[in-house]
């Protein structure tokens, strides 16, 4: 069965997979989603007995139904290999009272790394199916995960440039680091003098710059997007969900057709949505419970029907999970509303416009039906990953710590006895100042790779290699500049003057 997508503002187009890779978002505004839910066309007794790359497939070739079997292959076998600290890529981990899938084992130890890996190699194959000839400048304002996941991707990648703003002194030491010592002759960091709305605001304006594109593809070149709202990095993500199912069933931990949960700590709403569409397509899913921090914009969603955004952003101790608007929810609002995009476009034109929307109960009804949510303090998350680590020897960094503190409340609440996965997103190594303050109670000041030495002896967990590459890495990327100078380091970077 062939599967389009339609974009959930105006549903008159209807485009390939291929097309939308290469688009990101429609030109709408809105996101890509699928017409209709395929559905899985293999056992899952015969998909328990599958490795990642074989399960991958499986799942891909259900969305992507332009690429060929090679075509995708290629991508998957170009992006799940030797970059994985284990064979297995995604390991999971029996601990207390639920299992913990780690989704940290690629090169920048973060989840984005599952769907960054393939998004490259899947943007290549869609460009020439769709002939495009011009090479892609990805262009990419990040809060601190998703550059380093982006440029570890994209680096080397043949007919692709990519360029990263962060904002300069706005996040980790590590994660800093990471990017700055980005090896690559098509890669470019640049740090600005701003926030990261303003990183965001500037790549929005010079993506809608009409002129500059014209500039742009005379020499050559067009713009693309790695963001979270391109299906090419969706879809990759529904993948874990159905391998989760498939390892606790190979393992008997489940009778086939069991329903278990899964607890996600949600952000911008995309690993989520994935873990939702790998319900849709066959996967026994119960509930998919969301995890928030203190900008807990969508637990206040979950027990009000209302979306509202004004309110103060909060910085954290996970800082992926701050955010105010969570772009992907907008695909479940319009699912919830029988894919009605004139309905959806008055949800977002009301958030655009008054900050806030209210569901009907019909849609409440339907997004309750999977969906429940949680949120986590400061201080649950500190004394989660206390309780782990003191009772198990587990360490948990802040953003799991939320999806853990989340579900022990859930647990209380509900005596809900389905097994249950919780995904991990993030290497304690990655937020080692705040684990580490979290185990001993001491604020520390100490360089970032002191801490990283002082975690590993209390935990003996090993210090991955992502984090030992860097320590003595060369610092490449020095560039910064104004917010209001970034065009300047596009047009010197593809050399446009
Ligand atoms: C991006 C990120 C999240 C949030 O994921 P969303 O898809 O934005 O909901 C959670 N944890 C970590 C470590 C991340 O990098």
């Amino acid at each position: 069965m062939e599967i389009l997508y339609k974009s959930t503002r105006d549903d008159s187009n209807r485009v390939s997979a291929s097309y939308a890779i290469t688009k990101g978002i429609a030109d709408d505004g809105g996101l890509y989603v699928p017409e209709s839910f395929p559905s899985l066309d293999i056992s899952l007794e015969d998909l328990s007995k599958l490795d990642y790359k074989g399960v991958a497939y499986e799942i891909m070739k259900l969305f992507f139904t332009d690429f060929t079997k090679e075509e995708l292959q290629y991508c998957i076998d170009k992006a799940y290999d030797e970059k994985f600290d284990t064979e297995e890529i995604v390991p999971m981990s029996f601990v207390d009272k639920a299992y913990y899938l780690e989704l940290f084992h690629g090169s920048t130890i973060a989840f984005k790394d599952m769907a960054l890996s393939i998004l490259p190699y899947l943007m290549k194959v869609s460009a020439k199916k769709n002939d495009i000839k011009e090479d892609i400048v990805i262009l990419t304002a990040t809060s601190g995960d998703t550059g380093k996941a982006a440029l570890a991707g994209f680096a080397g990648v043949e007919g692709v440039k990519i360029i990263v703003f962060y904002p300069k002194g706005g996040v980790s030491a590590i994660q800093e680091k990471q990017m700055v010592t980005q090896v690559g002759d098509n890669v470019k960091v640049v740090g600005i003098n701003g926030n990261f709305d303003d990183a965001q605001t500037g790549v929005k304006n010079i993506f809608a710059d009409k002129e500059f594109n014209e500039k742009l593809n005379k020499a050559g070149y067009r713009f693309s997007s790695a963001n979270s709202i391109n299906i090419g990095r969706l879809i990759p993500q529904v993948v874990y969900y159905a391998y989760a199912y498939a390892n606790l069933l190979k393992n008997g931990k489940i009778e086939e057709g069991d329903l278990i949960n899964f607890v996600v700590p949600t952000g911008n709403f995309g690993n989520i949505l994935a873990g939702y569409f790998a319900k849709r397509i066959g996967i026994p899913v119960n509930k998919l419970i969301c995890a928030s921090n203190e900008n807990k914009v969508l637990f206040d969603f979950f027990n009000s029907g209302i979306y509202d955004r004004n309110r103060d952003f909060i910085l954290t101790t996970s800082p992926s999970m701050d955010i105010l608007i969570s772009s992907n929810f907008e695909r479940l609002v319009y699912l919830s509303c029988g894919s009605d995009a004139k309905k959806n476009l008055a949800f977002m034109n009301d958030l655009k416009e008054k900050g806030e929307y209210k569901v009907t109960d019909e849609m409440k009804r339907f997004i309750d039906e999977s969906f429940v949510g949680g949120f986590a303090s400061e201080v649950m998350v500190g004394n989660r990953i206390k309780d782990v680590f003191d009772r198990t020897g587990y360490v948990i960094d802040t953003h799991t710590a939320v999806a853990s503190a989340v579900y022990e409340d859930y647990l209380k609440e509900t005596k809900d006895d389905s097994a249950t996965v919780i995904v991990s997103t993030a290497s304690p190594y990655k937020f080692s100042r705040a684990v580490l303050s979290a185990i001993d109670g001491i604020k520390h000041d100490e360089d970032d790779f002191v801490l990283v030495d002082r975690l590993n002896e209390i935990s003996g967990i090993e210090i991955p290699k992502a984090v030992n590459d860097i320590r003595n890495a060369a610092i490449l990327h020095d560039t910064v500049c104004e917010k209001d100078a970034m065009i300047n380091e596009v047009e010197s970077f593809l050399k446009l003057n």
